[in-house]
């Protein structure tokens, strides 16, 4: 039995906004048993407070207090670990309001870090300033490394593709606060003081978040529900700890 169970949330929790019923049956299982989950996303677009909605919508009751975005964890990380530093950003409302909320300051130009997240309405100017920046010397932090997302049109460019963009200009590697890196879940060690083996990761994509629970050194829980299969996670050199088809698989009988 875990203490800190973290849930990726598209293809996991839900689908779009379909609500996977055995993740919504699980999760309530969960609480009832006094087990608050944590939900873990690469999505930078939103604020948490959205994310809190998006859940109630199927049901989910969460406290903002464990719902960790891209965007969140990069305000947090930075709180942490660059204290007193200046932001320069692209970004959304999301990625605004994260790092607002941890009080850091954040400047039109001339930051001594630079954040890339997800911006539907980004230009060439904002690529531009971001490219040179780092050839100033900016401390170069991008959400998450998502290259595309699927939509109903098919894949669309994410934060993974612009970031990569201004790392090939700039010549500088950014650090990636997203799934696989392990930063969200050491954060989360970080605040709730959990040890390793109190806490798994629970998810369908491999190469994110079965990936970023291997990588921190935790066990995970992978899930037929979404983006990876069984099949093809069985493939892979590391193993999840545990396959399920369902979470329905791990409640009592
Ligand atoms: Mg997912």
């Amino acid at each position: 039995m875990y203490k800190a169970y973290c849930f990726d949330l598209d293809g996991t929790v839900y689908t779009g906004k379909e609500p996977i019923e055995s993740a919504v049956t699980f999760i309530h299982q969960l609480q009832a048993q006094g087990i608050e989950p944590f939900y873990i996303t690469n999505n930078a677009s939103k604020t948490a407070e959205q994310f809190q909605q998006a859940l109630a919508a199927i049901q989910i009751h969460a406290p903002i207090t464990h719902i960790y975005s891209s965007a969140l964890a990069t305000g947090k990380y930075i709180a942490m670990n660059h204290a007193g530093k200046t932001v320069s950003m692209i970004g959304s409302e999301g990625l605004q309001d994260a790092l607002a909320r941890e009080n850091v300051p954040v400047v039109e130009e001339g930051g001594d870090i630079f954040v890339i997240g997800i911006d539907q309405n980004l230009n060439y100017l904002s690529l531009a300033k971001a490219a040179v920046a780092m050839q100033n010397g900016a401390i170069f932090v991008s959400t998450n490394p998502d290259i595309k997302f699927p939509s109903e049109y098919g894949f669309l460019p994410g934060n993974g593709a612009f970031t990569e963009l201004v790392s090939q200009v700039s010549g500088v590697k950014p650090l990636y606060i997203g799934k696989p890196s392990p930063v969200m879940l050491a954060i989360i060690q970080e605040e709730h003081g959990f040890a390793k083996d109190e806490m798994v990761m629970v998810g369908d994509n491999y190469d994110t978040d079965i990936l970023c629970g291997i990588t921190f050194g935790i066990d995970t829980i992978h899930v037929n529900t979404g983006v990876t299969s069984t099949a093809e996670a069985k493939l892979k050199q590391q193993q999840a700890t545990h396959h399920v088809q369902t979470l329905t698989d791990l409640m009592p009988k």
